[in-house]
């Protein structure tokens, strides 16, 4: 078997236990004679895969009794109007509501403007004067918003949020999706959690949303059936065919995630495997981090030449992508908006591949020392 230590922003690398045992019983679940694929989602076999991997991810996330699971589709995209729809849609004929939203970069800037369909958007705060290498100071909500949404970590430019700002009454929305249960999150202080289970979860196709009972039920009567919380939340993410698989999977990853210690040991092994990486780039004499310390990433790391001559740059960005990946090290590319490259190093990937990584990295700054 050949495996690569895979640092794709997703989907991406899962722990090879769970994809083993999904292996194992990938034509027989549990002794049902059946692959979890081919199970209707009401059977008696099926019920006990969705309710677990709910309760695990309550257990693992200290989610609170007034808040509701929902394991839906449509990705973490489709939460960008999900969440104004829910919380502060307007009845046909009635005013508009408010949002407060920051803009720390790609996501916030299309969950802003997805947002501005349906409801008066005001942008609080942004980090784009510098390019979005930082979290901006978050200033409190307008008195009127019905919510006030954060990009929790930025997977693209490689910032997240340390402090959560202070809202008040106002709910406070959050894209989790590249960062969730890579460490604690006191969940009571949202009001609503979402995350594509792409990077940190399990496979694509599988939206998680965690959302507080009174924010359940308050869409306007025009918005569409399959956009509404209070469906989902009444037939318990049964209202149609869910993503059956992908909810099989994602409890794995949380078996997983518990057998490693759950949410505080993976937090603890993030920060060791991100240090290392960071300690690297701040010595190095080739690349850099273009981060500020406060605000950089655990999950997502891009990094760029310290000083490559701008005609020179990308046939330099390519060689470092091409190098890497015949050594295993694959997906080293960055976003296609920002150039460069990027590391991901969520929950799956061991401390031997940030490790050979920077092996790479050392030597491949020696070559070009001596070319
Ligand atoms: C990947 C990602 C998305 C997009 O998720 P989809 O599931 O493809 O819709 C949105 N926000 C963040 C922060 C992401 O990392």
């Amino acid at each position: 078997m050949k495996r690569v230590f895979n640092f794709s922003a997703g989907p991406s690398m899962l722990p090879l236990e769970v994809l083993e045992r999904a292996g194992a019983e990938i034509t027989d679940a549990n002794g049902t004679g059946q692959s979890v694929m081919e199970m209707s989602h009401r059977s008696k076999d099926y019920k006990p895969i969705i309710e677990k991997t709910e309760a695990l991810l309550r257990e693992l996330m200290d989610i609170p009794a007034n808040y509701r699971v929902l394991f839906l589709q449509g990705g973490a995209s489709l939460q960008f109007a999900m969440i104004p729809l829910n919380l502060a849609g307007a009845e046909q004929g009635a005013p508009r509501k408010k949002a407060a939203y920051v803009d720390t970069g790609v996501w916030a800037d299309k969950a802003i403007k997805e947002a501005a369909k349906y409801v008066d958007v005001d942008v609080v705060a942004s980090s784009r004067d510098k390019g979005c290498v930082y979290i901006p100071d978050a200033p409190p909500p307008p008195k009127d918003a019905a919510f006030y949404h954060i990009t929790l970590n930025n997977t693209i430019i490689g910032t997240k949020w340390n402090k959560l700002p202070e809202t008040g009454d106002v709910p406070l929305a959050t894209d989790a999706s590249s960062c969730i249960l890579s460490e604690p999150l006191d969940v009571s202080k949202f009001g609503v959690i979402y995350a594509g289970a792409q990077k940190n979860l399990g496979p694509a196709g599988t939206t998680v949303i965690i959302v507080r009972d009174d924010l359940v039920g308050n869409a306007p009567s025009w918005v569409p059936t399959m956009l509404r919380y209070d469906v989902h939340a009444k037939e318990g993410s049964m209202y149609n065919t869910p993503p059956c698989y992908g909810v099989y999977v994602v409890g794995l990853v949380l078996e997983w995630v518990k057998e490693q210690g759950g949410v505080e040991a993976l937090a603890k092994h993030n920060r060791e495997k991100a240090a290392l990486l960071y300690d690297y780039l701040d010595n190095s004499k080739t690349f850099l981090s273009p981060i500020e310390k406060s605000s950089r990433s655990l999950m997502n790391i891009p990094f760029v030449y310290r000083s490559a001559p701008e005609d020179k740059k990308s046939d330099l960005e390519k060689r470092f992508v091409q190098e890497s990946a015949k050594e295993g090290l694959a997906n080293l590319a960055g976003h296609r908006l920002v150039g460069g490259m990027r590391a991901s190093i969520y929950n799956a990937m061991p401390i031997e591949g940030v490790k050979a990584l920077i092996d790479f990295m050392t030597r491949f700054e020696k070559n070009m020392g001596s070319n």
